[in-house]
């Protein structure tokens, strides 16, 4: 890994002297309007400023970085009427082998445990992806295509989780993951992110089915939502 070269650069504009430096500290904390998603709950959209610091993430201090973006995440989920009573357990859905043999680390993880850290919440590994997606190019593209498969913990039963995300573009990943927690027994799924692609917020046409709306809002307001 050549991050030590980055250790002092900025994960937005790649100025140095900081992990995130006061111009796109700015630009992340009073973001554009976000379109509504279904049922994700996003920091931010994915475009300019804040692709820019997301793609730099595997710059500079992640540490830092991680703990920003996850502030970031905690202030929306708050806004959004989701907090610390709402929740029992908070995960992350898996990067797959590839990308984080790549990046020798996995961004959703990162953040998942600073927004628990923050809502002062567990944090847990409680899912896994399938053995066979990741293991080839192949397997990868079918999983871009129609989202990874996941396994969850049978610890998950009967408790309220929060799934974590760094991006979500097609919002197959976070789907998939909220059906795995749901086959596995978690009483309620909540799923949030960094940032969302603006094009998943719109009503585009998609080339797998949408999950209906009704299904997501009974999730969200079931009775364990508080
Ligand atoms: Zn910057």
């Amino acid at each position: 890994m050549g991050g030590m070269l980055f250790q002092s650069r900025c994960a937005g504009c790649g100025r140095s002297g900081g992990v995130l430096c006061r111009t796109c500290r700015f630009a992340l904390a009073a973001p554009p309007a976000l379109p509504t998603t279904s049922d994700v709950v996003a920091a931010v959209p994915f475009v300019g400023r804040a692709r820019d610091v997301l793609l730099g993430f595997k710059y500079g201090n992640r540490r830092q970085l991680a703990h920003h973006l996850a502030g970031l995440v905690v202030n929306r989920l708050l806004a959004a009427g989701v907090g610390p009573a709402d929740v029992d357990v908070v995960t992350w859905a898996p990067t797959s082998r590839r990308r984080r043999h790549e990046r020798g680390f996995d961004q959703a993880e990162l953040v998942a445990r600073r927004v628990a850290a923050q809502l002062g919440l567990p944090c847990g590994r409680l899912l896994e992806r399938d053995g066979r997606s990741g293991a080839q190019t192949g397997l990868d593209r079918a999983a871009r295509l129609h989202g990874p498969i996941f396994r969850a913990s049978p610890a998950v039963a009967g408790r309220r989780v929060l799934v974590v995300d760094d991006v979500v573009t097609t919002g197959s990943t976070l789907r998939s993951a909220g059906a795995a927690l749901r086959r596995a027994g978690a009483a309620a799924v909540r799923r949030a992110a960094v940032a969302t692609t603006p094009a998943l917020a719109a009503s585009s046409p998609s080339t797998r089915p949408r999950p209906r709306p009704t299904a997501s809002r009974t999730v969200v307001q079931g009775p364990w939502a508080a």
